[in-house]
């Protein structure tokens, strides 16, 4: 089905053909009917596969009618999503594909100054994609009037649950009208996910693309089994190999993240990080500069393992292998995206091979195992240089001893 057969208002199918898209995407083919005669949506899809499309199509020609009936007035539309990045990302693709329209559009979230976002609200806006914590934070102090509201929508809803938003959740739908559109987006279909559409979602259609456990039929995966202290040596190693121009390395921590990146940079490799201690100008500028190629490898925490679109990530490096099998599907997800063919390449140390197993049951599948020719496996254990303080193996055995019992603390937006 062409988008011309959805009856998307012309100026939007104007921007989906300057975007170049020449046909829906299976969960916009699926969704977008379903949303445009107005019905509640509980939408079941992977990351990558179109789905912030399958609602910014259908909100924005609702906008379009209310416009035409001179209702365009007020806050329209609210889309909740759990990162920032995720939230400047989604207002980035509102501003494209209503690039023709007379719609304006504000993102809140934490981590920056308030008064830029308030100024903006004040302004007047029709749309507001924000993450929960600080949606809240303006609405205890009755910034916002969502009573003009119509369109309600939960993106990457499980991974808000995760993140411990729910209550967050529950007070900012508390003060919407209860007349609305609501849509829900998630890469999973779990109990709690079923449990919010239950309470939010009114008789709500559903769509389910893909199956959940499934990475992407576009990404090439395989282990390297290798020890931790020489997970540094054969990363760089690969990085020195033809094709690794984009690549995403994973980390558990982030002062893992803040070593490694350390380690490259002293490596002469061009290297950014990103994690939530860094200022919400350093997160912008290491993903921008990554997107822009301005530098060949990006050193992440799992806040970047969603939602994210970068496009030709050529590999993905689970630096770290995830402690739940659900993140590496989600990590891996960040290369192979619409359609090109990407690299998932994952370090396992002997203490991790159980994980793998975990994960392998959950995919499905066996990973192959690789080795890099001429790499020297057997190297020992750097001994300490002098005045060197001795290797913080307690701690780090007790770090890794917490991640194993609560893989899911909560992450800050
Ligand atoms: P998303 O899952 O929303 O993050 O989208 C993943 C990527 O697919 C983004 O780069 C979109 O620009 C792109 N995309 C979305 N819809 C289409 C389409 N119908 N045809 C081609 N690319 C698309």
């Amino acid at each position: 089905m062409p988008f011309s057969k959805f009856g998307l208002e012309a100026d939007i199918l104007r921007a989906i053909q300057h975007a170049g898209y020449l046909r829906p995407t299976p969960v916009q083919a699926a969704a977008i009917p379903k949303v445009m005669q107005g019905h509640d949506l509980i939408a079941i899809a992977q990351t990558g596969t179109g789905k912030t499309a399958a609602f910014v199509l259908p909100m924005l020609h609702r906008l379009c009618l209310a416009q035409r009936q001179g209702q365009l007035r007020g806050i329209k539309a609210l889309i909740l999503a759990p990162t920032r990045e995720l939230a400047v990302q989604i207002v980035a693709n509102i501003r494209d594909y209503g690039q023709h329209l007379p719609i304006r559009t504000a993102v809140i979230h934490g981590g920056v100054e308030e008064d830029a976002q308030i100024k903006a609200i004040r302004k007047g806006v029709h749309v507001i994609v924000a993450t929960p914590g600080r949606l809240l934070d303006l609405l205890g102090r009755q910034k916002l009037d969502f009573q003009p509201l119509d369109v309600l929508v939960l993106d990457e809803a499980d991974r808000m649950l995760d993140m411990g938003f729910v209550h967050d959740i529950e007070a900012i739908v508390a003060t919407l009208p209860k007349r609305r559109q609501t849509l829900m987006f998630s890469a999973t279909f779990s109990k709690d996910v079923e449990s919010l559409a239950r309470r939010f979602l009114y008789q709500p259609k559903m769509v389910q693309i893909g199956k959940r456990s499934n990475p992407a039929d576009t990404v090439s995966q395989c282990v390297y089994e290798v020890p931790t202290h020489l997970k540094n040596a054969l990363l760089l190693e690969l990085l020195g190999q033809p094709g690794f121009a984009k690549v995403l390395v994973f980390v558990r921590m982030k002062d893992g993240a803040d070593r490694l990146t350390n380690f490259l940079r002293l490596a002469q490799i061009k290297v950014a990080k990103l994690h939530s201690s860094r200022s919400q100008d350093q997160r912008l500028q290491a993903l921008q500069d990554f997107k822009d190629g301005k530098i060949q490898v990006l050193v992440a925490t799992d806040i970047v393992a969603r939602g994210i679109d970068i496009d030709a990530v050529s590999h993905v490096v689970n630096f770290d292998f995830p402690v739940n099998p659900e993140d590496y599907v989600h990590r891996i997800g960040r290369t192979g995206r619409a359609a090109a063919q990407g690299n998932a390449i994952s370090f396992v140390p002997k203490q991790d091979l159980n994980l793998l197993d975990r994960l392998e049951l959950f995919i499905g599948q066996r990973l192959p195992h690789k080795r890099l020719r001429g790499f020297d496996y057997q190297a020992p254990v750097p001994a300490p240089t002098p005045g060197e303080k001795s290797p913080r193996r307690d701690w780090r055995k007790r770090t890794r001893e917490m991640e194993l019992r609560n893989p899911r603390r909560r992450a800050d937006e």
